[in-house]
């Protein structure tokens, strides 16, 4: 309880207890040397009052002269104000006489006896309210009596009395003078701790601001220092953590992977925006939610089987599986989880990511399909090349069927050829390098117009309509490649449309750009199709029964309009038809630099 008191009240509770102790120890001693003196005195004066009236007695008593002994006892007594009484006892212990009246107090007769030789015997009487000294003298030796006189110590006790009070008055002032001197001294050290409590108190709740003054030098003086520089190292350490965590989260909110964490128990503890885009959710309804509320059944037994393993292990698990997200479509996920623990160093819950692969194994299946169709398409005409070589070679044919050969032969090769530009084009774009042109003055009526006589007599099957004004569209680009484009995209009308059904192709001038459009009476598209039309290796109707094609054709055709600065659209509708428009400018621009290589 006094542990609690406040400081300035132990000091000074700690300053009058030395007073008090001080002073008692000093009244103690005092009191007892003073008594120990008066005592001395008393008992002296006393043994020579009753030596003097031992002598001069001494010849009544040989005489037993009883009235002047009763006498000279009285006398004795009325002249000394603390002689209590004075016994006169013959040597048989009998009373000659006393100092008292007509009674004689009875238990004082038996104190009969009395010193003999020079010795005085000194007794001490309780007698009731005082205490009296009892002094026996012999009178002559011992050899006729004695006397006795009973001398009061009250003037002693009365004389300590008055010092002991004189004593507690002093210790009561200088306890005063102790507790006015020790207040402010009390007060001077009390109160820099009470602004260092106030001031450690304020820093726990926040208040950073706070400084203490330094302008002395003493302990306090160095407390204050002490509290400033912690201050301003809390300040510090919270600014450097903020900036941490502000860090943490602005990389967290902004990272376009999705990112969560959550407890041991499974509990979503929190995720970025990313994370919860993925789900169709905002960040408020994943946190708190349990797996069991966020996935599916199936799912969720599979992710908490894997956090299981990273508790249980402490080791990072990664696992890939197909994810249905928010919008409906099918994603290839892996999973990166990762074990993270508190500041004691304890497993506190498990920090993931999840890595979108949808692309990489689409990519990976369409390289794969790719591969196979490339082989395919090597394969067809080479199987035509070899088989009509082999007729020629036994030159068993008719001359026109030779001639027939050979231009087979020939178209073959030149199909091959152009299936090799298309792969050394996409490698060439693959490795990263922008497609620049071999741009020249060209005029698109007459590229258009020759190009669509070269399919009308390839492709017999379909129907070719050519609409283009009378005077020469000439524009600044790359011929060769502005065949390829159209070739492609007849190729692709052609493939993907029925035999007998028309095909449309018109050219013309919009201001400073001219147009081509294409447009054929096939299967179409649906606009998911469309989205992905220019992606390498993309093929809509990528079933056995489609016409072959690796899926390269527009991605290429994209490339060579983006070349030119052109733009390059397609409209279909399933079952009805697609039509392709490029616009391109009138004026090359951007320098040309370098050639594609196989050209
Ligand atoms: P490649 O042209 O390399 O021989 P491809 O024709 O399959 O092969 P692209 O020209 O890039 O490849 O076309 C991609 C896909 O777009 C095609 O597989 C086809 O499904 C679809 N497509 C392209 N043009 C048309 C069209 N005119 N009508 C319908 N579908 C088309
Ligand atoms: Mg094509």
């Amino acid at each position: 309880m006094g542990l609690n008191l406040p400081l300035r009240f132990k000091l000074l509770f700690l300053t009058l207890s030395v007073v008090v102790c001080f002073g008692v120890a000093i009244g103690f001693y005092v009191t007892a040397r003073v008594t120990g003196d008066l005592s001395n005195e008393l008992l002296k004066r006393g043994v020579s009052i009753a030596r003097h009236i031992a002598e001069i007695s001494a010849e009544d008593f040989i005489e037993h002269n009883h009235l002047h002994l009763q006498y000279l006892a009285r006398e004795h007594q009325t002249a000394e104000a603390d002689i209590r009484y004075i016994l006169m006892i013959d040597r048989d212990g009998e009373l000659l006489a006393h100092s008292f009246g007509a009674t004689f107090p009875a238990g004082l007769a038996k104190l009969n006896r009395y010193g003999s030789g020079e010795d005085a015997v000194i007794k001490r009487l309780d007698a009731g309210s005082e205490v009296i000294y009892d002094i026996a003298v012999p009178v002559l030796d011992g050899r006729i009596g004695g006397l006795r006189i009973g001398i009061s110590a009250e003037p002693i006790s009365t004389a300590v009395n008055t010092l002991i009070r004189e004593i507690l008055v002093a210790i009561l002032l200088i306890g005063i003078l102790a507790f006015a001197l020790t207040l402010p001294a009390a007060q001077a050290i009390a109160r820099p701790l009470t602004s260092l409590t106030r001031a450690i108190n304020g820093l726990s709740k926040g208040r950073r601001d706070l400084q203490l003054p330094v302008d002395r030098r003493d302990e306090i003086g160095v407390l204050n220092d002490a509290f400033n520089q912690m201050a301003t190292d809390v300040r510090q350490v919270e600014k450097r953590l903020a900036a941490q965590v502000h860090f943490l989260q602005v990389l967290m909110a902004d990272l376009p992977v999705p990112v969560f964490y959550k407890d041991q128990t499974g509990r979503m503890l929190g995720c970025n925006r990313a994370f919860a885009d993925f789900w169709g959710k905002q960040i408020d309804e994943i946190v708190g939610r349990s797996a069991a509320e966020l996935y599916p059944p199936e799912d969720a037994s599979l992710h908490l089987g894997k956090d299981a393993e990273v508790l249980g292990e402490g080791q990072p698990v990664v696992y890939e599986h197909a994810v249905t997200g928010a919008d409906g479509k099918q994603y290839a996920i892996v999973f990166h989880k990762a074990l993270f623990r508190d500041e004691e160093g304890q497993p506190a819950g498990i920090v993931g990511v999840m890595h979108d692969v949808t692309l990489q194994r689409e990519s990976a299946r369409m390289k794969s399909d790719f591969v196979s169709t490339v082989a395919h398409e090597f394969q067809t005409p080479l199987a035509t090349i070899l088989g009509f070589s082999e007729l020629l070679q036994d030159n068993t044919l008719e001359e026109s069927d030779r001639a027939e050969a050979l231009k087979t032969i020939m178209r073959k090769s030149e199909a091959l050829s152009q299936m090799v530009d298309e792969l050394l084009d996409l490698a060439r774009l693959e490795s990263g390098r922008q497609m620049t042109m071999d741009k020249a003055d060209c005029n698109l009526v007459e590229l258009l117009d020759e190009t669509i006589g070269g399919f009308r007599k390839r492709m017999t099957t379909h129907l070719f309509h050519f609409e283009a004004p009378a005077t020469p569209l000439v524009i600044q680009a790359d011929g060769q490649r502005l065949t390829q484009v159209v070739e492609n995209l007849l190729s692709n009308a052609v493939k993907y449309s029925d035999a007998g059904s028309a095909i449309h192709v018109s050219t013309g001038l919009n201001g400073k750009r001219c147009h081509i459009v294409i447009r054929d009476e096939g299967v179409g598209m649906s606009p998911e199709q469309i989205e992905h039309v220019f992606d390498k290796f993309y093929r809509a109707n990528a079933t056995s029964s489609a016409p072959v094609g690796t899926g390269l054709g527009l991605f290429i055709v994209k490339s060579i309009v983006d070349a030119h600065h052109g733009e390059i659209h397609i409209n279909s509708v399933l079952g009805q038809g697609t039509t392709v428009t490029i616009s391109l400018p009138l004026k090359a621009e951007g320098r040309i630099e370098e050639q594609l290589p196989g050209r």
